[in-house]
């Protein structure tokens, strides 16, 4: 995908995760579409009395729910999941996720009586999927301390980022798959990209 030129703008918002531990969420625009990136929960603060659990304010998704075309999950841990049931009831939207992520995910709207209700897409590491006319997701495969971890290189019509997610670099994980360092190194290397098996 080689970037064109063009005035509109590319919005990354961190909705939280960012300066804190905890609710990592990620929204990323660009014109009439929107993805996001985990939806987790936070343990509240001890001065927050009476406070089970935080969540992200989802309130800039709800104003422009008919662009967000689903939330892509990196992997199965509460702070990266944890808010869905909640988050769902307000923006009932597609799930994309590894095997894993995606049955951590479905116990969770068994409880909530949200499984019926809630698109899941299985996606495997180095399959892509398109979100909107502008977003292209690459699962790529990672380790992490909970298996079937995922990266995201992110094709936008500016260009391509990567989103790591949680990792840490283990030639020797449990699962027997490592990292994709080979595929990051790819990424790395290209000026414009082309999207695995696209
Ligand atoms: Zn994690």
């Amino acid at each position: 995908m080689v970037p064109k030129k063009t005035k509109s703008k590319l919005r990354i918002i961190p909705l939280g995760g960012l300066g804190e531990i905890g609710k990592n969420m990620t929204v990323f625009e660009y014109e009439e579409d929107i993805f996001v990136v985990d939806c987790g929960l936070a343990f509240p603060e001890d001065e927050m009395l009476g406070i089970d659990l935080v969540i992200p304010d989802i309130t800039y998704l709800v104003k422009n729910s008919q662009k967000v075309r689903g939330i892509v999950l990196t992997h199965g841990h509460e702070d990266h999941i944890g808010g869905l049931p909640y988050i769902l009831q307000e923006l009932n939207v597609p799930l994309y996720g590894t095997k894993l992520t995606l049955g951590l995910v479905e116990n969770k709207l068994r409880e909530h009586n949200l499984l019926r209700s809630t698109e899941r897409i299985n996606v495997s590491p180095g399959e892509t999927i398109a979100l909107g006319k502008h977003f292209k997701v690459e699962f790529i495969r990672s380790n992490h301390s909970i298996a079937d971890a995922v990266m995201l290189a992110i094709g936008t019509p500016m260009g391509v980022l990567i989103h790591s997610g949680d990792f840490k670099v283990d030639y020797t994980p449990i699962s027997g798959a490592t990292l994709d360092l080979h595929r990051l190194a790819e990424l790395g290397r290209k000026k414009s990209f082309s999207f695995n098996g696209r």
